[in-house]
């Protein structure tokens, strides 16, 4: 569908007055004047009709409360000022820690979320809540998985419930907020803490502690949850959600893919071992721009006498891969656990180098 460019403007003002809460529609419709920041109410913005936005709660820290995990409904009732910006609707899917889920749960959670786009065209988008240990994998999952436009944005917490300083509940209203907002639309999953919309695909866990542990280093955020409104400012350019190729209906088991660490004398037998233990695929996270540890050669023989596949990525957090080599496949800018995760639902398509190149290089 072609969009002019003032019935884009008109959209995209109209969705951000419908996000900004009660307090900022009370202010358009009591200002009267129709600026770029006020388009008047029409029938199309239907301003009393909050989007919906679902939440599939998974566990994590964020709801792992003393004496008792707190559950999807209650999570929900956490959120002061919710029902100002959407109309919530809520399932448990799973109440663990983050390692405790399983990869075949990952893909019925995808399944579930896909389901729920396909049965709901009026559905705004999708909360995820889970464990921040793993959270930028499971994000980076359904970012692959997802086949929709619209956001899933997946949210946890570095304090539990039970601790001074709990930012669950800011970091829910937050995610709610962005799921509902139509200009989240067609980003891919997003991830949401602190007040900041990250990529799926970059984000990473860079501190063991501290609440502004999400980072995206060397791109950045792509915008920002703020008082007034949500802004974002860049996008993401590679293959993500509606434009996958990945079909989890279709994927009955994901192929085991380890990652092994390059280090000084690394020894080449855990590559080996991971292979003759059942590994399809092997993700090197190289010390630096895709060398290897000659103490691993004898194990990357071993993948090659095996057909099995070695994807080299880079250990230090960022930065790309420019080339493998003829044999192995450049995991270019992934970081080694993402680079699996792609690595396994490629698998589950293909074998062919070629094929797996093409598919590092498009998502
Ligand atoms: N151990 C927790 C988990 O990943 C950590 C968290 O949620 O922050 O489930």
């Amino acid at each position: 569908m072609r969009v002019g460019p003032l019935a884009l403007v008109v959209f995209l003002t109209l969705a951000h007055v419908a996000e900004a809460g009660p307090m900022a529609r009370d202010a358009v419709r009591t200002a009267g004047v129709p600026t770029a920041e006020t388009v008047p109410e029409t029938p199309a913005t239907q301003a009393n009709v909050r989007p919906r936005v679902h939440l599939v709660a998974t566990g994590g820290t964020i709801s792992n409360r003393r004496g008792g995990r707190l559950t999807a409904k209650e999570l929900v009732a956490l959120i002061p000022g919710l029902d100002g910006y959407v109309t919530a609707s809520f399932e448990q899917f799973s109440n663990t820690a983050s390692s405790a889920l399983s990869l075949d749960q990952w893909l019925q959670l995808s399944r579930r979320i896909n389901t729920l786009f396909r049965e709901d065209a009026g559905l705004a988008g999708v909360v995820v809540t889970g464990g921040t240990d793993t959270l930028e994998e499971l994000a980076y999952f359904l970012n692959l998985t997802v086949r929709d436009v619209r956001p899933v944005v997946v949210v946890g917490s570095m304090r539990n419930p039970s601790t001074l300083g709990y930012e669950g509940a800011a970091n829910l209203l937050a995610g709610f907020r962005v799921a509902a907002h139509a200009a989240s639309r067609g980003r891919g999953t997003l991830v949401v803490l602190n007040d900041e919309i990250n990529a799926a695909r970059e984000v990473t866990k860079s501190d063991a502690l501290r609440l502004q542990t999400f980072q995206t280093r060397g791109y950045g955020i792509l915008g920002v949850v703020d008082r007034d409104r949500v802004v974002y400012y860049r996008n993401v350019e590679r293959r993500h959600t509606r434009d996958s190729e990945f079909d989890v209906f279709a994927i009955d088991r994901l192929p085991r893919v380890d990652v092994l660490l390059t280090y000084q004398g690394a020894p080449g037998d855990l590559i080996r071992a991971a292979i003759d233990a059942g590994a399809r695929g092997i993700v090197l996270a190289t010390a630096g721009a895709g060398a290897s540890s000659g103490t691993q050669d004898e194990g990357l023989a071993h993948a090659a006498s095996k057909n099995v596949p070695v994807v080299i990525t880079t250990r230090t957090g960022s930065g790309r891969i420019a080339s493998a080599g003829s044999r192995r496949i450049a995991g270019q800018d992934l970081a080694p656990i993402k680079a699996r995760l792609l690595l396994m639902l490629a698998l589950t398509r293909t074998s062919e180098t070629a094929e797996l190149r093409r598919i590092f290089e498009e998502y």
